[in-house]
């Protein structure tokens, strides 16, 4: 008997027609044989709507308070879900973030999963009830206050679950049929991709790429556990996500150079301009950077003017993120000694990853080459071992994955990727 742990997104789960659906696939995966845990997202777009339910009372709400609210919409999921699976016949017991053993630290709206025990789930299981378990939350350690994990973060919860119980497998299941090539909702002819390994997979998820939360992967990752990324409303194959790079036959490494093109909205470029050129002055402004707790994601630093010796240093962060960063150098300002700061929030950021770049030449070539024919104009560039990052004006976003993606013949023959719900919230 094996032991399968499936996720099902908001938008596979969006009304009470598709939790009945849901609730069919579950009881055929129970009916082949294995012992079945599932994790829920909220219903449709739930949380975006409490979220701006929170907003309408205050823009600054407690964070334990948001995070109470939040877990609210799977909560409402993992019972729904469970009333249709004894509809069919089976029993089914939802259990809460907290009471399926999901143990956090206490950081409410993007807490970190530091232990996972599902005495209840397993228990649960050997005496042949499937587990329900609300996605994306769980309890601190230290305050026992209820946290969440961060938006998307039911991927993870999935993945925690699947490690702790040993599970064969974990299935995601979402609205397209995998992982794409691209954002099917951009790029129409985009390519589903049978495999991808672990760090190819990180890297489009750090890009942008909203497939898979980037914390689930990281933990698929540590953990050995194939997460197998599928279509709830289709029985296409998906995408697995498992293996290494470094395992990956030269062979293979010649048929795919590239995995994907992923790109991102949600970030900002804060300049600060005029910093004087003397050792000490970037660790002064990253370290006020780093104490507001802002993670930051491309940095550079232009070279400095001979005759005036001040020079620009760019950062890019996540938008929400914004309004403290900014907060934070203005009070240095004098302690620093820049001249002023300017905010950036129209940017957008487009990707290219795969692992087969290691060893070929002329990638960037392509890369630059394809943006330059798009009239696509570059403001900050980064790389890794097996990506490429631009960062360019939001308008051209669009222009830019289209423009790359046909560039290493990512594009397919024929349209294989179906939408199939989802708002795109
Ligand atoms: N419901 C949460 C969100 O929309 C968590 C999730 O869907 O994974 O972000
Ligand atoms: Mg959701």
């Amino acid at each position: 008997m094996g032991v399968v742990v499936q996720k099902y997104g908001g938008s596979s789960v969006s009304d009470a027609a598709a939790v009945k659906r849901v609730a069919q696939r579950i009881v055929r995966t129970v009916q082949a044989g294995n012992q079945v845990c599932v994790v829920v997202s909220a219903m449709g777009d739930t949380t975006d709507e409490l979220l701006d339910l929170a907003e309408q009372i205050t823009p600054t709400p407690p964070g334990r308070e948001l995070d109470m609210l939040l877990t609210a919409g799977e909560r409402i999921s993992m019972a729904v879900l469970a009333m249709a699976i004894a509809n069919l016949g089976h029993e089914a017991r939802s259990f809460t973030g907290s009471q399926a053993g999901v143990i956090t630290d206490s950081s409410h709206g993007r807490a970190r999963i530091i232990d996972v025990t599902p005495g209840r789930i397993r228990t649960a299981m050997d005496e042949g009830a499937i587990a329900i378990v609300a996605g994306f939350q769980g309890v601190s350690q230290d305050t026992k206050d209820i946290t969440t994990l961060g938006r998307g973060g039911s991927d993870t919860t999935a993945v925690a679950l699947a490690a702790a119980l040993d599970a064969d497998v974990c299935e995601i299941y979402t609205d397209v049929d995998g992982v794409f090539t691209a954002d099917p909702r951009i790029v129409h002819s985009a390519r589903r991709l049978g495999a991808v390994t672990y760090e190819e997979m990180l890297e489009l998820a750090a890009s942008g790429a909203k497939i898979l939360h980037l914390r689930c992967v990281e933990y698929a990752r540590r953990y050995g556990i194939p997460v197998h990324v599928r279509s709830s409303f289709s029985d296409r194959p998906g995408t697995t996500v498992a293996g290494s790079i470094d395992d990956l036959p030269e062979a293979d490494m010649e048929q795919a150079i590239i995995a994907g093109v992923a790109h991102d909205r949600s970030e900002a470029k804060i300049t600060v301009v005029g910093v004087p050129d003397v050792p000490g002055k970037a660790a002064a402004i990253f370290n006020e950077v780093a104490r507001a707790g802002v993670n930051i994601d491309m940095i550079v630093q232009n070279v400095s003017q001979a005759q005036t010796g001040l020079t620009d240093v760019s950062f890019t962060l996540p938008k929400t993120d914004g309004a403290m960063a900014m907060n934070v150098l203005q009070v240095a300002q004098s302690t620093i000694g820049f001249a002023r700061l300017q905010y950036d929030d129209q940017i957008g950021k487009v990707s290219l990853v795969g692992a087969g770049m290691r060893s070929h030449p002329g990638v960037s070539a392509t890369f630059f080459g394809a943006l330059a024919e798009a009239g696509v104009n570059i403001d900050v560039i980064s790389t890794s071992e097996i990506r490429i990052s631009v960062v360019t004006h939001a308008d051209k976003v669009d222009t830019a994955v289209r423009a790359v993606h046909t560039a290493f013949e990512l594009d397919a023959d024929q349209v294989e990727a179906v939408v199939y719900g989802g708002t795109g919230r």
